[in-house]
């Protein structure tokens, strides 16, 4: 049923400009090929998929939950991509094919140059489209250590698109083949103010107005770069599930305001935590919290342990990527394991070690329940050879693998299950980044 909704939101979410095409050339579909006719037929693909893109940042949960944060942040990237080579043909044809000084194009084309910087810039410093592509890794690499934009910059910066959204509409609205019939105005009017509105919403009167509060209760370091904060029992749930994650934003001068994606490493009954890793400025700051400072949580969001299945779980945990296998074992800690759930974790150094005395009950208490450490500081890592062991013990075919840790490990683990054999779709991943 839900891969049968996913076909549908998917096929609706690409075929949709084909609700608009519809007022434009129903009556006339004989002229569908012509070049001036494939100028608008572009022109209309790359709006409907541009303002969908608006929609999708606007974090809607339904697509949260039925394709997981990652898989939809890759869509509207693709999306963004797509609506933007659909919007450089309809440019070409119509300045090929019918020159034209109209006023309505002025907006167009500062609307696209907007898209286009901000797309361009987008590629630079968040994953999207070629993220994997040596090349783009490179270039993002070396953006990262020469530029040293600020995230939080840059994602302000990312807001500009509304401003594009704005003049693209203006210059479609005003285009001498929309103004021909009401029901034209009509359909790219709605569009232009849902997908507007959806993005304010979210961008403003959300953060504004309807945010969780939670208070911290404290701020332990458990390791020398890792803190764990623990907030004050909310009076709801605020995960639905083990291993989601929310925006948290912080209300203290200690580290500004913005917002910052964490798992939440606490089951959903239990009062929240977190785990967070120094990685960089913001996070290098947060030990300085006291208890009783406010945090805005936008969530939940995230789909890791959603999906219920039968057979064997291996999950692995590179570093901080502990943090969602511990809220699903907190979880877990009094009913247990119904299949076998086999944990590994790899940590560079032996200080990075935590909780292990936590994992260890569950191991005593628990037959089905067992982990391994790899610590790489002491030549010690996880390798092919060890996941192939463990398949001839637990049939790739049945055997579901949850992977949640940097970058280079995913990306090792991932083609290590794909000679073994495991099907895509088994494989389950958080990346913290976006
Ligand atoms: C879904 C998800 C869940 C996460 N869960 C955890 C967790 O449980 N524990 C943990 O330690 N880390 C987690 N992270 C990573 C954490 O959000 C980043 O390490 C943190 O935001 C880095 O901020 P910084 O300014 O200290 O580091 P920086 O050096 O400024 O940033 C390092 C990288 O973190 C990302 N980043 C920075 N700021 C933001 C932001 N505001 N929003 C999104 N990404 C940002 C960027 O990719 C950036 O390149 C998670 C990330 C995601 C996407």
């Amino acid at each position: 049923m839900t891969e049968f909704l996913r076909f549908i939101v998917l096929g609706g979410a690409l075929a949709c400009p084909f609700i608009p095409l519809y007022f434009y050339f129903t009556g006339n579909w004989y002229a569908f090929f012509h070049p001036y006719s494939l100028g608008a037929v572009f022109g209309l693909f790359s709006y409907v998929y541009f303002l969908n893109t608006l929609i999708i940042a606007g974090r809607i949960k339904f697509f949260d939950r039925l394709f997981g944060h990652d898989r939809v942040m890759v869509f509207h990237s693709y999306l963004a991509m797509t609506a933007m080579f659909s919007a450089l043909v309809h440019l070409l044809l119509k300045q090929f094919y019918f020159q034209t000084e109209a006023i309505s194009v002025l907006p167009g084309i500062w609307g696209l140059l907007i898209f286009f910087t901000v797309a361009a810039i987008t590629m630079l410093f968040m994953s999207g489209p070629g993220q994997n592509l040596r090349f783009f890794s490179a270039l993002r690499s070396f953006a990262a250590d020469r530029l040293k934009i600020d995230y939080n910059h840059f994602k302000l910066f990312h807001n500009l698109v509304s401003a594009a959204a704005v003049l693209i509409a203006l210059h479609a609205l005003a285009a001498s083949s929309t103004r021909e019939k009401n029901s034209r105005t009509l359909i790219l009017g709605i569009w232009a103010i849902a997908a507007l509105s959806i993005y304010l919403y979210h961008k403003l009167f959300k953060p504004a107005f309807l945010l969780k509060k939670l208070v911290i209760q404290s701020v332990t370091m458990l390791t020398d770069d890792l803190l764990q904060i623990r907030f004050e029992k909310s009076r709801d749930r605020l995960i639905d599930r083990s291993g989601q994650f929310g925006f948290f934003r912080i209300l203290s001068p200690v580290c500004g305001r913005e917002e910052h994606p964490f798992t939440v490493a606490s089951s959903p009954d239990e009062p929240v935590s977190l785990l967070i890793k120094k990685n960089g400025d913001y996070t290098g700051k947060l030990h300085g919290l006291q208890p009783g400072t406010e945090v805005l949580f936008d969530g939940p969001y995230g789909r890791f342990f959603a999906e219920k299945k039968s057979g064997c779980c291996l999950g692995i945990a590179g570093g901080a990527g502990i943090s969602p296998f511990i809220s699903f074992f907190s979880e877990r800690k009094n009913t247990g394991f119904p299949h076998p759930f086999i944990f590994i974790w790899c940590v560079k150094r032996q200080e990075d070690l935590f909780c292990l005395d936590f994992l260890g009950e569950l191991k005593k208490k628990f037959p089905n329940f067992s982990f391994t450490l790899f610590i790489s500081e002491q030549g010690n890592r996880l390798n092919y050879t060890f996941l192939q062991q463990f398949f001839t013990k637990y049939p790739p075919l049945k055997t579901t693998v949850y992977f949640c840790g940097p970058q280079t490990l995913r990306q090792s683990v991932s083609a290590w299950i794909k000679t073994a054999g495991l099907p895509k779709k088994s494989f389950y991943y958080e990346k913290f980044s976006l």
